[in-house]
Parts: C-alpha cells; structure tokens; sequence
C-alpha cells in the first residue's frame, strides 16, 4: 500500500480548470481582458459586494487597498500579531508604521480590546485577519474603527465562503475594503493572485487606477477638458502593474465555479477532525465560535508538548517521517527582524510580554492537512500519527 505524503496544504485543479486556461491561450487576450470582467463577476457575486477588482497578487491588492485608502508616511495601521507578514507590509511599503494587536487566546482571532489600546491619532485604518478561515470579531473592530474614523481592510486571505452573522465575507457590512488572495493553498487559486471587494465607488475607482499605472482612461474624469482625442488617457497617480493576467482569471473563474463544493468539503474535513481529536486531549482545535462559519483554509490545533515530552520541532520531523506535512501559521509578525527594526526606530518596540495569547498560541500551534482532495482516509491517517507521536495521556 502506498502512503501518499499529504502537505498542510494544496491546490485542487480539475480538467476543465486546464481547458479555462488553454482556450485563453488560444483568444485575443492574455493579459487584463474580459476572463478578468468575468471573474471579477463571480467574486463580487460571492462576496455579495458591489465591486471586485482583481490584483496580481493578494500582497499587492492589500498595498492598493492602503493606497485608496490614504495610508502615507507617518501613518499608522494596526492589524493581527498572528498573520501573515503582507497583512503588515502593505502599509510599510508606503512608509506607514504597521503596529500590531494580540489575539484571542481561543480563536487566535485579532483582540478588539488590545486594538484599542493600539490606536493613536497617527492611526488610519484597521486590518483585521480572518485567521485559519473564521471570521474575526468584525462588527466590534468595525464599530471601534468608525468611532475613530477609520477604515477597515479586512483580510480575507483565509475566509473566502465564510460567513459572519449569517452574511458572506467580501459583503462589506463591517468592511470598507475587503481583500482576497488567490495563492495556490487558499481556497481558489489563480497560481497568483487576489482582489479587493468593496461598496465604496470612489475606492474602486481608486483601486483600479492603483493597479494600472495610476492612468485613467475615462475621458468624463480627464483633468484635461475636452478630451485631446482617441489616443489620450491621463496617468493620473503614481500607481504600479499589478494586472492579473486573463490566463489567471479564466483559471480563477473556473474554480469559482466549485467554491461551494470546496468548501463544504473543507468544513466536513474540519468536523472529522473535531470528532476524532476528540479522543487526542493533548492536541486542541481552535474554538470555533456559534455567530460565524469558518471556510478552513487552516486546520490549527494547538499540542500540549509538556504532556508528550517533546519539542514542536519533534512532532513535526516524527510526523514528517510518518507522511505528514505540518506547518506553523504564524511566526507573530513583530518578531521578525525587519517589523523589530521598524518598531523600534518609531520608539514603539513590541515585547514578547505585551502578547501573551499570541506568543503562547506560537509556542505550540500546528497546522495539520487540509485541502478539498484530502480523504477521510487521510483525515484518518493523520490523526493515527498525531496519536504515535504525542500520545494519548
Ligand atoms: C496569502 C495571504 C496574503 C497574501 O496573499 P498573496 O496572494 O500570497 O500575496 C495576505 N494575508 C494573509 C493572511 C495570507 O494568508
């Protein structure tokens, strides 16, 4: 019997995901054209948002999403100690200070009481994380935000097909801006890729100048009156080349097609897991929390290592050996050199003891396997290793 290695995460591409993309190759368009309307469509169509506008990169639309939102130097944004580092550098990259809140100790979710303490008149905008797929405490952060008077950039990297209070993320009921990623482990892939869903037109309008070079090429916003002619259009900020390509979002229209199916699939992996870590107290599953249904782009569990006498580095070399990828979601992100540089300049330094749940969620956290193709059987497989290697107790 073969025992497939089983990564923490990856990509679900099925024939008519290959057929999508050739016949792209075999049209007009490669780059920005009508596969990206059409996926843009679909998106804003999940969400429930009025627009959706597609990025290169879901780095780079949290970038435009900052952009339109008027982050510059000597701003301030606050987001989660547990993220990924672009929840943060997409301010930095426009010379704002990233600051970061602790989480909570039983979803790792952003903590809205430890925002607050975050928030000085240099702030400008919130960017609260949907870690592991579960939305975050959106309608707190949200109301904190507009009693300050700022924005809210929800990275959504992890929760596309989630739902809060029985609304789907991207709806912008408790966002301005909310940002997807399409990176082959979430949960639709375009190879790279992302968007920013909002109900705001004048932040779309800004959005969609941010990721072609600034330029505009609708003559009723020209700063010239009347239009010089055909061939005019105005480059009217400073913006970058952050086009998805048509090849990429006849790809990620595809797989939209099946984001349903996904992550029904992912939610029912999620619920093997509960049941039979149930029988494993020594590895602990995030809290799931009753106002919000998480899409899992993460399964986290946290090992109580004292209990198996071993380090993290252990579990994860024993399980390797077994055939099991993990992973560690995430490094807080104001441990890494370059964020304790930047903190440190601005006179702000993070200590270890200011984060007491996210340094104590780092210390034992794991991600375990999870993606659409993973099998009972693998679910299965996983935690009989979980058991060999950190034991029952
Ligand atoms: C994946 C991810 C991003 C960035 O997305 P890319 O498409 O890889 O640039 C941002 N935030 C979080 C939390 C992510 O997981």
């Amino acid at each position: 019997m073969s025992t497939p290695f089983l990564p923490y995460g990856r990509q679900s591409i099925s024939e008519d995901d290959i057929a999508a993309v050739t016949a792209v190759l075999r049209s007009d368009f490669l780059t920005q054209g009508p596969e990206v309307e059409r996926f843009e469509t679909a998106l804003r169509e999940a969400g429930g948002a009025k627009h959706a506008i597609a990025y290169s990169h879901g780095t780079a639309a949290l970038f435009g999403a900052c952009w339109a939102a008027g982050v510059g130097p000597g701003d301030e944004i606050v987001t989660s100690a547990i993220t990924f580092a672009a929840s943060a550098n997409c301010a930095a990259y426009l010379g704002a200070l990233p600051v970061f809140a602790d989480v909570r100790a039983d979803t790792c979710g952003i903590d809205v009481a430890s925002i607050e303490r975050a928030i000085t008149p240099r702030t400008k905008v919130l960017i609260p994380v949907d870690f592991t797929g579960q939305p975050a405490d959106l309608a707190q952060v949200y109301a904190l935000a507009k009693k300050h008077g700022l924005l809210v950039i929800e990275d959504a990297a992890h929760s596309l097909g989630a739902t809060y209070q029985g609304e789907s993320v991207g709806c912008g009921r408790y966002a301005d801006m909310t940002m997807l990623s399409f990176h082959p482990v979430k949960h639709v892939t375009t190879g790279e890729g992302g968007a920013v869903l909002t109900n705001d037109d004048n932040l779309a309008q800004r959005l969609r100048l941010f990721r072609n070079h600034g330029i505009e090429r609708d003559e009723a916003r020209f700063v010239a009156q009347p239009n010089p002619g055909p061939w005019y259009h105005e480059m009217q900020e400073l913006g970058h080349n952050f086009r998805l390509t048509d090849m990429q979002a006849a790809l990620g229209r595809s797989q939209m097609g099946r984001l349903g199916l996904f992550v029904e699939r992912r939610r029912a992996i999620a619920a093997l897991y509960a049941e039979l870590l149930l029988d494993l107290p020594r590895v602990r599953p995030l809290v799931q929390l009753p106002d919000r249904a998480s899409s899992y782009h993460l399964y986290a569990v946290q090992i109580d290592l004292a209990a198996a006498g071993k380090g993290r580095a252990e579990v994860m070399q024993q399980l390797r050996q077994l055939g099991i990828g993990t992973q560690v979601h995430y490094i807080p992100v104001y441990r890494h050199p370059y964020h304790q540089r930047a903190l440190a300049a601005a006179g702000k330094p993070h200590l270890p003891e200011q984060f007491p749940n996210a340094e104590a969620y780092y210390a034992d956290a794991l991600s375990l396997p999870m993606y659409p193709a993973l099998t009972d059987d693998d679910v299965t497989r996983v935690v009989a290793a979980l058991r060999q290697v950190v034991g029952v107790g």
